[in-house]
């Protein structure tokens, strides 16, 4: 067993690719300036050659092969069984062993490329890659990687990514995080509302699939509502397939942590957050599938195609805003304590007990209140 079969693999993926191969093609980010990102602060930008990316698919192949030959040695016919995972995971096999398994357990259909902007590497680069995973792995249905809306409006016509799609890219998620021009050039995000508007609209008549994020909160207390508006006029133009919803956390690596401390820029509240999120989607027009699959986002359930199901997501909204101050805080308090999942978990006795005697315990124990124990909890989720 050559357990010293390795690949590199990056610091983050998108929560929709827990599961996927994530492959490495470029290391850190091209830009690195985003005052709300610490992702990849104090680390230099490294295109990776064609070469050692499928030097590095081909590790994958072969560590799938032995994972293969265990399978059978264990009884279970090649199939990445529950037994081999098992066994994987309970013996000192590397990450890449254990990724590997894990991903062909589930059917080893899904792969990310890493990191924050795999398109800045030329066309012909990109889709040789592709291409050569498509090859080592031909299950492999979905292709995904993380882009700079910059890059491909200056650098890749739609031609360009007609090609990547072909070659086997499907989907590509994009940092919006807002689309007024001010707090763009604000957050040094190094982009426009019309250069995103150009990059979402190449990938949508590319065929590729395209996931928009949005941060909520970026705006802070001064400027949620032109933060809220101008993302609904961009995404409106964009129609992308996902709209993804963040919500923004500032940690002390964070460029945007000292502007809060000089007071130069306000956390809005939780509830102030979610009254941002009704005005963003009141506005969109977009036939979009709205998504809030991140762990700090307070109303999690917010999901739903628009523009049928807006009225349920402010349904939603309107439902958290109408409780009491006291109820809203049981729930902030318990969702962030991981204790309900959604708004309905809150009828379920039990759990409001459960919930009741955690603030009960923080405000004997924490002398700094409740709200800044929920803010400590978030930053966890980071
Ligand atoms: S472009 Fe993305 S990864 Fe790079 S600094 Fe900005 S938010 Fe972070």
């Amino acid at each position: 067993m050559r357990r010293e079969l390795s690949f590199e693999i990056g610091p983050i993926r998108p929560p929709s690719e827990a599961y996927s191969l994530l492959l490495r093609v470029t290391r850190n980010c091209p830009w690195n300036k985003c005052l709300f990102c610490h992702i990849y602060k104090g680390r230099r930008f490294e295109r990776r050659s064609v070469e050692e990316v499928k030097a590095d698919i081909s590790a994958a192949y072969e560590i799938a092969q032995e994972l293969k030959a265990l399978s059978w040695r264990l009884g279970s016919g090649g199939d990445i069984s529950r037994e081999v995972l098992q066994h994987v995971f309970s013996h000192p096999y590397n990450e890449c062993f254990r990724m590997v398994a894990l991903w062909l357990h589930l059917g080893g259909r899904n792969v990310f490329l890493q990191d924050a902007n795999s398109l800045v590497l030329r066309t012909e680069e990109l889709s040789s890659i592709l291409r050569f995973l498509k090859e080592k792995f031909p299950q492999v249905e979905r292709i995904t990687s993380y882009a700079r809306s910059r890059t491909i409006a200056r650098t890749k016509t739609v031609e360009d990514l007609k090609e990547l799609r072909s070659a086997g890219l499907t989907r590509l998620h994009l940092g919006l995080e807002s689309g007024w021009d001010f707090l763009l050039d604000y957050m040094k995000k190094g982009v426009t509302a019309s250069q995103h508007i150009e990059a979402g609209q190449k990938i949508m008549a590319s065929g590729i699939e395209l996931s928009e994020y949005v941060i909520l909160g970026l705006g802070g207390r001064r400027w949620w509502k032109e933060h809220a508006r101008e993302t609904a006029k961009v995404l409106n133009q964009i129609n992308p397939h996902f709209i993804r919803i963040r919500t923004l956390m500032v940690l002390p690596q964070m460029p945007l942590w000292e502007k809060i401390e000089r007071g130069e820029f306000e956390l809005q509240s939780e509830e102030e957050m979610i009254v941002e999120e009704r005005l963003l989607i009141e506005e969109l027009e977009a036939k979009s599938y709205f998504v809030s699959d991140h762990i700090l986002n307070l109303l999690g359930e917010l999901e739903g195609k628009l523009p049928e199901e807006k009225p349920k997501l402010l349904g939603i909204i309107d439902r958290f805003l109408s409780m009491s101050k006291e109820e809203k805080l049981n729930f902030c308090l318990g969702r962030r304590a991981g204790i309900y999942e959604c708004l309905d978990d809150m009828k379920d006795p039990a759990l409001w007990s459960q919930v009741e005697a955690l603030k009960h315990r923080i405000e004997r124990e924490y002398p700094e209140g409740v709200e800044k124990a929920i803010f400590k909890m978030k930053e966890a989720f980071l």
